[in-house]
């Protein structure tokens, strides 16, 4: 069984708070877009229905016998599990083993992404996109943000030729539901840009060294006092509790790849 995840359905917002519940899958560097193609906007004109989601993994399960399929599915507003996010899926044959696969709902081929549901379902991606990304740890740009296209072993034009990559990455970073919650969560503002935070904890965790030096610190101090010891983090002798090591860059040292919440990191200064 590799689809777990049918029956679950989020808003972006809920997708947030999911994400924060769960550990992100040390395999994944990427997230793969496609287009469902078929069915199209015009055979979905209520979005997709959960009927739908299990007749789609009965179709990848049961006539392609695959072991997984994609991800997720995205309509005009919400975002439908297929597979389990910790594990790898099946979509894109030079991408299966290092992104996530995610399906929008039309077909771009024809219809427009730039405007009516077509772009509400884009915005859906983009901003589910945001909070994945911030989930993994992940920039977001042109190698984390994959075209199924970008496989060089297909010829498909998935997701669709009217979507352009540079348009996607923008609608990404100025996504409204980008996972920046404001009121109660307190996210405190430290002058850091948002891709650089990620939720974890119930908490907004940035990386630890990069916090010390951009507020004033000297880096062979901060090397000199982050340290980790039977699972927990410390600095000098204060515990920074709720730090998480999050480096997926082998050039960095351990403590440069120490997160914490941004709060403990605020009471360092
Ligand atoms: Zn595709």
């Amino acid at each position: 069984m590799a689809y777990e995840n049918v029956g679950l359905v989020w808003t972006p917002d809920s997708l947030v708070e999911y994400l924060a519940s769960i550990e992100p899958p040390a395999w994944c560097r990427a997230i793969t877009l496609h287009h469902t193609g078929a069915p199209s906007l015009a055979q979905r004109p209520r979005g997709f229905l959960l009927q739908h989601i299990r007749n789609l993994r009965d179709f990848y399960q049961n006539e392609k016998h695959w072991s997984a399929g994609p991800h997720l599915f995205i309509d005009d507003d919400e975002i439908f599990g297929m597979c389990d996010l910790q594990k790898k899926g099946v979509h894109a044959v030079s991408f299966n083993s290092s992104a996530l696969g995610i399906e929008v709902l039309g077909d771009y081929d024809t219809e427009d992404p730039l405007s009516g549901r077509g772009l509400a379902c884009w915005q859906t991606a983009a901003a589910s996109c945001s909070a994945l990304s911030s989930w993994l740890g992940l920039k977001v740009n042109a190698e984390s943000i994959l075209f199924h296209r970008d496989d060089p072993t297909t010829r498909k034009s998935c997701p669709g030729s009217k979507v352009k990559k540079d348009w996607f990455l923008k609608l990404i970073k100025t996504s409204g539901a980008n996972p920046i919650p404001t009121g109660e969560t307190g996210k405190p503002d430290v002058g850091m840009p948002w891709e650089q935070w990620t939720f974890r904890g119930e908490r907004w965790c940035v990386p630890a060294y990069a916090f010390l030096l951009a507020h004033g610190m000297k880096s062979k101090d901060i090397v000199a006092r982050l340290k980790s010891a039977g699972g927990l983090f410390f600095f000098a002798s204060e515990q920074l509790e709720g730090a998480f090591f999050a480096g997926k860059d082998s050039n960095l040292k351990p403590n440069q790849c120490t997160w914490a919440p941004a709060r403990e990191l605020l009471e360092l200064l």
